[in-house]
């Protein structure tokens, strides 16, 4: 590594840290994913920094402290299964492919399924599953989950990934009305129900139902 690939990278440790990003788990994950591999083009040399970044399909990955954030949110276990809904650049699941056994991830844009697939080949990434779908209905032929996340912002949560989710098991989700931000919940389905806690607001597209018309 150069001096200023080290400096890069301890750049980007700062900012997941001084955002809230502290669990060593999380922190290691994210240490040792190129996030540079999951943007292309003209913007590739601005991946280390803690910004969104437009991707293929009119779609954004995801800002890294709030790829962390979420992550820590989530609270995965070694042994478990995870769903994500919205594969997009596939870095959010590159990142739970190194704390989960195995990691599906539902996208609706074919050519994001498509990249995403390749570029796991590429980087030996073998347990997560990429899906061509609408994931607001979830994915019931892996069903049940220990731990959801949804990387899109629905109204509510979606009630087939609130059924597909173990007694046991978090999921975390952006929801709300308004385009502009949504609040990221936490719910925990008990014996007894679901419990919800606020996280904070932020910022996502919206979850759309179908699957992608342009590819
Ligand atoms: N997790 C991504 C960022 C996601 S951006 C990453 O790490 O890069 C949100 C993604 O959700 C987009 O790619 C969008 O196409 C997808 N999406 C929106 N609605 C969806 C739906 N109903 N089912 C599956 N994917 C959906």
């Amino acid at each position: 590594m150069t001096f200023s690939e080290a400096e890069t990278k301890m750049r980007f440790l700062f900012a997941l840290r001084s955002n809230g990003v502290v669990n060593q788990r999380v922190l290691s994950a994210m240490e040792s994913v190129d996030r540079s591999e999951f943007v292309q083009g003209i913007f590739s040399d601005r991946a280390h920094e803690d910004l969104p970044l437009p991707i293929d399909c009119g779609q954004t990955i995801s800002q890294p402290s709030i790829v962390g954030l979420m992550t820590q949110a989530l609270q995965v276990e070694a042994r478990d299964r995870v769903l994500e809904i919205g594969t997009g650049s596939g870095y959010q699941a590159a990142i739970l492919s190194k704390l989960a056994r195995r990691v599906y991830s539902v996208e609706r844009h074919r050519r994001l399924v498509k990249v995403a697939r390749e570029l796991y080949h590429k980087l030996d990434i073998t347990n997560v599953t990429v899906f061509l779908g609408d994931g607001s209905l979830g994915l019931s032929e892996q069903a049940p989950f220990d731990r959801i996340i949804v990387t899109a912002a629905a109204e509510d949560p979606p009630s087939p990934l609130l059924s597909q989710l173990k007694v046991g098991g978090t999921m975390v989700i952006p929801v709300g009305r308004s385009n502009l931000y949504q609040d990221l919940i936490r719910v925990r389905k008990t014996e007894d129900g679901m419990e919800y806690d606020e996280l904070r607001t932020v910022r996502f597209v919206p979850l759309l139902e179908g699957i992608g018309g342009n590819g």
